[in-house]
């Protein structure tokens, strides 16, 4: 199996053989799973699972309970996949403090309703930018999107930052040990929902800095497949180009594509919070 560049496995600990004690299970590979939310899961022994969701009348509460835990060990992996740090592993919707504010409060609509009409967005591969101010939660909702589109629609998602992406390839370029520059494209371009996050934090160097010619690569391979993204930048609308290119703008915008503008006082700045 390929292993990731972005998307996280479970992180496995303590792992040593252990028996069930059932007749003719044979002893397995016991470890504590990582869960998203920061605690840890012993695993189960295979062969129990099997014969729980094999063996077992469905009206039972063994066949239930496993069923249960097997939907819940494909969620944690897909929800560690999605590349959420733990700093933002809370951020729903309903953290989101808007404090009466109209601006916050028609940000926290938008990218709410984008998620909630996600299956139609992917089918129109329609992109939304949160654009605005560091410091007013533009990550945050990011987060909240790609958590409620995993947990509630079943689809895959990643978040990943403009320089991270940057420099997956340029270790690329270095090193013939890891994966190559199509083969991370790739990796970005086989999720349903992409969130590129600190986009133009970075001033482009004229002539050297290949981020935005690459960020265009990305929006374009995911924009030919019908796939939508969702970019997170401190640039305004007519700034942005510079940092992803003219042509990939476009391409965010068509279709439909969505604004989330951050326009109000970042809550960092000034030391307002
Ligand atoms: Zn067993």
């Amino acid at each position: 199996m390929t292993v990731s560049k972005f998307s996280p496995a479970p992180r496995l600990a303590e792992t040593r053989m252990h028996s069930c004690g059932v007749a003719g299970h044979i002893q397995h590979q016991r470890s504590l799973v990582e869960q998203f939310d920061g605690s840890w899961k012993p695993s189960v022994c295979p062969a129990c699972r099997w014969q729980a969701l094999n063996n077992t009348p469905k009206d039972q509460d063994e066949y239930r309970n496993a069923l249960a835990e097997d939907m819940a060990e494909d969620l944690n992996a897909a929800l560690l996949a999605t590349g959420i740090t733990p700093r933002f592993r809370n951020c729903s919707f309903a953290t989101y403090l808007t404090d009466g504010d109209r601006a916050k409060q028609r940000a926290l609509n938008i990218c709410r309703g984008y998620a909630e009409g996600f299956e139609q967005h992917a089918k129109d591969g329609r992109a939304l930018m949160l654009l605005g101010e560091i410091g007013c939660g533009k990550t945050h909702l990011a987060c909240a999107i790609l958590q409620h589109i995993v947990r509630h629609e079943g689809k895959t998602g990643l978040i990943v930052t403009a320089e991270s992406i940057t420099q997956a390839v340029t270790d690329s370029f270095r090193s013939n040990a890891g994966p190559s520059k199509s083969e991370l494209i790739a990796e970005l371009t086989g999720v349903d929902l992409l969130v590129i996050d600190e986009v133009g934090f970075h001033t482009p160097k004229p002539g050297k800095d290949f981020t935005p010619s690459l960020l265009h690569e990305v929006i374009d391979a995911r924009y030919q497949r019908v796939l939508p993204s969702v970019l997170v930048s401190n640039q305004t609308k007519d700034s942005l180009h510079e940092f992803i290119g003219p042509r990939a703008v476009d391409r965010l915008r068509e279709n439909g594509g969505l604004l989330a503008p951050f326009t109000w006082v970042s809550a960092r700045a000034g030391g307002a919070v």
